[in-house]
C-alpha cells in the first residue's frame, strides 16, 4: 500500500519522550520553553507560544485580536473545518470569500468587498502549505485597521519573497500565525500547536489564556523561594502543550529542513511526470512563493468522477484524499447565508484529489501513482457513430420545426 502521508519519526523522538518521562517535569515546563525558543528562531518570529493544537491556537488568536460575539471574520470556506469553527467559538460569524483557482488560497481581490462595519479580523489560510499572497493581503488589513491572523496549520517551512528576501511563514507578516503539529502536517508532536507574533502584549495574553488565566505560571512558583498565591483575573482555558510533545517537536524541528528539501524534490518530480498525463493538471507554484508541499493537489479532467478515480486508486493500493473541503457545504454551516457564491472553492473540492507525498516515497512508487492516474484519466473515447447519427437527425428535426 502507498499511503497518502507518513510522519517522519524515529529513535530520536522515542528517546526524547523517554527523557522527559524520566525527568520529573511532564507538562509546560523546560522542554516547552526550549521548543518555543527554537521554533521562534526557525520562523524568524520574536515570540512563539506552544498550545495543545492549531484549533486552540486559532481560538486564542481571534480572542486576543478582539473578536467578540456578533462580529464578523473574513475567511475562506475552502479549508479544514477547524478554521471556520474557531471563529464560531468566539460567537462570531465567518464571512466566506472564494479562492483563486490556481493557488487554492483566498482571492485578495474579494476581501475588501466583504468588509462591513461588523468585520473584526481577517483569517487567511496558507492552504496545504502554499503561502497566501500576503503582499496583497497585509496592505488591505492595515488600510482597514483589521488584525490579520494566518492559519499556517500546514505551512511550517513554507516561504514567501518579501522585500526581495525569502522569509518563512510565521515571522509573522500578519499579526499572528497559527501552526499545527497533527500527524497529517509536515512535522508532528502527536497533537500540538504554536502561535507566533511580533507583539509582546499578545504573546503574554496567549500565555495567560492557555493556562486557565493563572496569574503566576507553575514554573515561576516552582522556582521561587517565597510562597506565592496565584489569582485568575479572567476565564482562561486548558490549551497546554506537554513537555513530552515539546521534546518530540524539538527533534522534529531538527529534521525539518531535510523534510522540506525532500518534499520539494517529490513535488517537482510529480510536476515533471504529470506533464505527460493528458487532462490532469499539476498545482502551480508562483515564483514569489515556496510551498512545503504538505499536500500535493491535482485537478482531474472534467469527464472523470472524483470518487471513482479515488476508489480505483485504492483498489490498486494507492491512497488518495478528496481535495480541501468547504465548510459552507457541511450541515454545521447550513444556517449561514453566503454573501456571494463560492464557485472556485466548490470546483476544487469536487474535481481535485491529493496524491501521496511524504519523505521516503520512492521513485518507483511515484511512477506507480502517475501510471495509475494516466490509465484512470484517459480521454473519453469519441462518440460511437450511431449516437452521432442520432444527434444529427435530432438537429435536422429541430431545424425542420
Ligand atoms: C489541520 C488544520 C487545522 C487544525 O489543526 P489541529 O492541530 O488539528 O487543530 C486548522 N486549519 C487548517 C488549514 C488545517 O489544515
Amino acid at each position: 500500500m502507498i499511503p497518502i502521508a507518513k510522519p517522519v519519526m524515529g529513535e530520536a523522538e522515542a528517546d526524547a519522550a523517554r527523557r522527559v518521562i524520566l525527568s520529573g517535569w511532564i507538562t509546560q515546563g523546560p522542554e516547552v520553553a526550549a521548543f518555543e525558543k527554537e521554533f521562534a528562531e526557525y520562523v524568524g518570529a520574536p515570540h512563539a507560544c506552544a498550545v495543545s493544537n492549531c484549533t486552540t491556537a486559532l481560538h486564542l488568536a481571534l480572542l486576543v485580536a478582539g473578536v467578540k460575539p456578533g462580529d464578523e471574520v473574513i475567511t475562506v470556506s475552502h479549508s479544514y473545518i477547524a478554521t471556520a469553527n474557531s471563529i464560531r467559538y468566539c460567537g462570531a460569524t465567518p464571512v466566506f470569500v472564494d479562492i483563486e483557482p490556481d493557488t487554492f488560497n483566498i482571492d485578495p481581490a474579494l476581501i475588501e468587498p466583504a468588509i462591513t462595519p461588523k468585520t473584526r479580523a481577517i483569517l487567511c489560510v496558507h492552504q496545504i502549505g502554499m503561502p497566501c499572497d500576503l503582499a496583497r493581503i497585509v496592505p488591505i488589513a492595515r488600510k482597514h485597521g483589521l488584525p490579520l491572523i494566518e492559519d499556517a496549520a500546514c505551512a511550517i517551512g513554507s516561504e514567501i519573497q518579501w522585500n526581495g528576501e525569502w522569509e518563512k511563514i510565521g515571522k509573522p507578516h500578519g499579526d499572528v500565525a497559527c501552526f499545527s503539529f497533527h500527524p497529517r502536517k509536515v512535522i508532528s508532536t502527536g497533537d500540538g500547536g504554536m502561535l507566533t507574533t511580533k507583539r509582546a502584549e499578545w504573546d503574554a495574553q496567549f500565555r495567560l489564556l492557555r493556562q486557565h488565566a493563572m496569574s503566576v505560571p507553575d514554573t515561576v512558583r516552582h522556582g521561587s523561594d517565597q510562597v506565592i498565591f496565584e489569582s485568575y483575573p479572567t476565564v482562561g482555558f486548558n490549551y497546554r502543550m506537554t513537555d513530552i510533545q515539546a521534546a518530540i517537536g524539538r527533534e522534529q524541528l531538527r529534521r525539518l529542513p531535510e523534510i522540506i528539501v525532500d518534499r520539494r524534490r517529490l513535488a517537482s518530480r510529480y510536476a515533471a511526470m504529470l506533464q505527460s498525463v493528458p487532462g490532469v493538471s499539476a498545482p502551480c507554484e508562483p515564483s514569489h512563493l515556496r510551498s512545503n508541499w504538505q499536500s500535493y493537489c491535482v485537478r482531474l479532467p472534467q469527464h472523470c468522477e472524483q470518487i471513482e478515480v479515488m476508489q480505483s486508486l485504492l483498489d490498486r493500493q494507492i491512497g488518495s484524499r478528496r481535495a480541501i473541503m468547504c465548510a459552507h457545504r457541511e450541515p454545521a454551516y447550513d444556517f449561514l447565508r453566503l454573501g456571494a457564491p463560492l464557485p472556485h472553492s466548490e470546483d476544487v473540492q469536487d474535481h481535485c484529489i491529493l496524491l501521496p507525498i511524504f519523505p521516503g516515497l520512492s521513485d518507483l512508487q511515484q511512477r506507480q501513482v502517475v501510471r495509475a492516474l494516466t490509465e484512470l484519466c484517459r480521454p473519453e473515447p469519441p462518440e460511437p457513430s450511431g449516437a452521432l447519427h442520432a444527434s444529427l437527425a435530432e438537429q435536422g428535426a429541430e431545424r425542420a420545426t
